[in-house]
């Protein structure tokens, strides 16, 4: 089998890539969202690829792994590699899980991802009735995260959040130590989510980037009382392009509260550091950004000989990348805790993929599904009037 072409286009808010082979069977790919600008990066890859038989995933990869990076570019490389295994399993008629070694669980917890409520503000009580309206959500979660600190609008809208000058540009722009009123204020928040939860569902948090190593420090320590599940992304986080493992270890090595990171982190080789100086408790690398799904099971691996935990992020990553989620999941070790689940925007994704069980998430868990390959397919004479006007994607 041969490679004959690697396309890439946009359904909505979610970046897709198409290869196709010289047997007729093709695969796909996703790129986590709001990345438009991705296709002419994809394209870049294309020669390097054609001709090459796609079911020797690794001997392909290898023509193009290195020319990847840290989030946003290590994306294309890693919605290439998912394809790869998409034909791979179609190829030998397999679900892709067993090119991966096999399942390990049926089913696969997720934590809440993409399903989100508006926030009404940034006061104790709103966090609560957010956490009120996630916890009876259909998908029966076991498992919620919410974003605090420089992660949500609080340095924004809390006066005197922190010692630093506000920005309003970019992602989680701001970086700074907090004033004392504007830690209380954080820990308040969580302790109302933690009212509302009790210790019937986990909470955890994504609080960055941006907080000093002090501040990490005293946050994981003050809500040492209340078993959060992690926290994450304080120093380092989305979009940076460094991992900066020692100022991690100087806060998971001074606190009970387990510490996650690395969503943004491209390939095994940037997990070294944060894994083998044990420097956070949980890695959480994005299947659309790390290099994909065989390299998430090595780290995965890796991690787990070394006493760390997985929980993979996907807030963006579609119905595609929902997929090659669960397909990856289903295959990974027994330090998995859940991965971050990704919703099809807008809903009409819902009516061209098939082959997603209806409902997708039940009591907190995915049941693993069996067909071949990702195991799911896009319905080309429903998504075709999606596409944008003159695009081959399908063809
Ligand atoms: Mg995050």
């Amino acid at each position: 089998m041969k490679i004959t072409d690697l396309k890439c286009t946009t359904l909505g808010s979610n970046p897709i890539v198409r290869i196709t082979t010289d047997e007729g069977i093709d695969g796909l790919g996703a790129v986590e969202s709001y990345k438009p600008y991705i296709k002419p990066h994809v394209e870049f890859y294309r020669d390097m690829i054609v001709g090459e038989d796609p079911t020797n995933v690794e001997r392909v990869m290898l023509r193009i792994r290195r020319m990847g990076s840290f989030k946003p570019w290590g994306s294309a490389v890693s919605a290439i590699e998912m394809a790869l295994w998409d034909i791979a399993g179609k190829a030998a008629g397999v679900p892709v899980y067993k090119l991966l070694g096999g399942k390990v669980r049926d089913k696969v917890r997720v934590y809440n991802g993409a399903i989100r409520f508006p926030m009404e503000g940034v006061e104790p009580q709103h966090f609560a009735e957010n956490t009120a309206k996630m916890k009876e959500s259909k998908e029966g979660f076991t498992l919620i995260k919410q974003a605090i600190s420089f992660h949500s609008a609080m340095a924004r809208e809390i006066p005197n959040y922190f010692y630093g000058e506000i920005s309003h540009s970019g992602r989680h722009p701001n970086r700074g130590l907090l004033t004392e009123r504007g830690m209380k204020h954080t820990v308040a928040c969580i302790e109302a989510m933690k009212e509302v939860l009790g210790d019937e569902i986990g909470l955890a948090l994504d609080c960055g980037p941006g907080m000093t190593v002090p501040d990490a420090v005293r946050l994981a320590k003050a809500v040492e009382p209340l078993n959060i599940a992690w926290l994450e992304d304080m120093i380092t986080g989305d979009y940076t392009p460094y991992v900066l493992a020692d100022l991690y270890r100087d806060v998971t090595t001074k606190t009970s509260t387990p510490i996650h990171t690395g969503e943004q982190i491209y390939l095994r080789q940037n997990f070294i550091e944060l894994i083998e100086k044990q420097a956070v408790n949980i890695v959480g690398p994005d299947p659309c950004d790390v290099g994909g799904i065989a390299e998430l099971k090595w780290i995965a691996e890796y991690a787990d000989l070394h006493g760390i935990l997985m929980a993979p992020h996907g807030t963006g990553d579609g119905l595609i990348g929902l997929a090659a989620l669960v397909q990856v999941c289903a295959a990974l070790p027994q330090n998995y805790i859940a991965f971050e689940y990704p919703v099809g925007r807008p809903e009409w994704w819902y009516d061209i993929v098939e082959g997603l069980p209806d409902p997708i998430v039940v009591n907190g868990f995915i049941d693993v599904w069996d067909r071949p390959g990702m195991g799911v397919t896009i319905n080309v004479e429903k998504a075709r009037k999606y596409l944008p006007a003159g695009d081959d994607f399908f063809d």
